[in-house]
Order: structure tokens, then sequence, then C-alpha cells
């Protein structure tokens, strides 16, 4: 039985001022039975870690254990300010960044190598859609960024078109259901049935507090990757909510 999973991501939001968010929602879930985890900016992760039984991860790693990489952090260090995961392969990063499936795949080994959770995210351009090649390109990116050690315990699959990131439009709930299908066949295709089952597979994408509970009827939707409603407690206690 895989265990729920409500994880929001920050992005580059938040000061300390905004730690209020995390201690309302410690408040009303702390007793959770489902697995919620904040991803803040790095500058406010050692301080969020006071807010257990919450969780709390990071939005991205550098491959490699420390060195000379003016701005990046490592999962060390990740695991060293009390985070347990890390956001790799968001469709920001892969853009702005132009990080391709081969370091996302290097990033979340070397969290895994720390014994962090490793969030993997994968999505589609409205283009890619649009030309009907979603189920390819999510298979290119499933393939290029998982590493060959996943278990239920250090993965997580975030699928995020990113046509549906902060824009409001959301896919059908059959078009949800199609990808995550998809998603869980190649997983236990490559894994095997016993860990391609148990990793969670979070959708991600304009998941607000009205539309949730639909979202999470579909089937191998196991929780949600939250940005822009994660950012208050209002908006993001009713997302965890509809998935207790
Ligand atoms: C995200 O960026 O991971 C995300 C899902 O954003 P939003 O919920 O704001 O669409």
């Amino acid at each position: 039985m895989r265990r729920k999973l409500a994880a929001g991501n920050w992005k580059m939001n938040g000061t300390q001022a905004n730690l209020v968010e995390i201690g309302k929602l410690a408040t009303a879930h702390g007793e959770s039975a489902v697995d919620i985890l904040i991803c803040p900016p790095a500058t406010l992760l050692h301080a969020a870690t006071s807010y257990a039984p919450l969780k709390f991860g990071a939005q991205d790693c550098h491959m490699l254990p420390s060195g000379a990489h003016t701005g990046d952090i490592s999962a060390a260090q990740i695991k060293d300010a009390g985070g347990s995961a890390v956001i790799v392969g968001h469709s920001e990063r892969r853009e702005a960044h132009e990080e391709h499936s081969e370091i996302v795949r290097a990033k979340a080994r070397a969290a895994q190598a720390e014994g962090l959770m490793a969030i993997v995210c994968m999505g589609e351009s409205a283009a890619q859609r649009e030309a009907q090649n979603t189920l390819d390109i999510i298979g290119g990116q499933l393939a290029g960024s998982i590493p060959d050690n996943a278990t239920g315990e250090n993965l997580v699959v975030a699928y995020e078109p990113i046509w549906a990131i902060g824009t409001g439009l959301v896919p059908t709930l059959a078009q949800i259901g199609e990808v995550h299908d998809f998603i869980r066949a190649r997983l236990e295709r490559r894994f095997g049935a016993g860990v391609g089952r148990s990793v969670r597979i979070l959708y991600g994408g304009s998941v607000k507090p009205d539309n949730a509970a639909e979202i999470f009827t579909v089937p191998n939707v196991d929780g949600a990757l939250v940005g822009g409603a994660s950012l208050t407690a209002d908006a993001f206690s009713p997302i965890i909510k509809a998935l207790e």
C-alpha cells in the first residue's frame, strides 16, 4: 500500500516570515495519515525542519558531493540541513538550466546515495501534447532520468505537464490517468512488480483546493506536487485534507 504524499514546491518564494505558514500546517496536520513534504528555498530549509513531523526537502541538488561549484548545493548539504528529499528535473530547471535527463539522473543518484528521496519530475510541453507525443516524451524522460537502483523509499515520480504549471490549466482526469498508468507500467516493467508498484507517482500542475479531490480519485495518483497553492496554509491545507 503506497502512502499518500502531499509535496509543496515553494520555488524562489518565501523568507523567514513565511515560516509561519509551515507552523500552521504542522499544527493542523501533525497527526496526518499522509506524508507532507515542503521544499522551501534552500535559505529556509534548516529553519523549517524545526516543524516536525512535517518533512522537508530541497528543490535541486548538484550531482557531485562537494567542490568548486559556486551557488550549487549538494545532497549531503541538504541532508545536513535536515532535509529528507530533493526535487530533481523540474521543468523550470530542465528549461532554464538546460538540465537534460542524463543530468537529472545523476542528480537523482547523488540524492539517493545520501539517503534522500529523489522526486524526479517529467512532463510534456503543450506542443508535444498537441502532436500526440506525450507518452513518447514521458517514456524517454522516465528511461533517461531514473537511476537503476530505484525503490519505493528512494524514488517518487512527479508527472507535471509543462503547460499546466502555474497556468490554471489542468489535464482531464482521463489524460492524467493515461499518463500515470503508463508510468506505473513502465516502472513495473523496468524494476519488477514489487518495486514498480511501491514507487509513488504524483500529479503536479495547477492543483488547487477546488480540483484536488477529483484529481486524487484517479488510479495511480498517489498525491500531488503543488507549487503556488503550497505557499499558504489556507490553500495547501484543503489539498492535504483531500488526500487524507
Ligand atoms: C510546480 O511548479 O511544481 C507546480 C506544480 O506549480 P503549480 O502548482 O503552481 O502549477
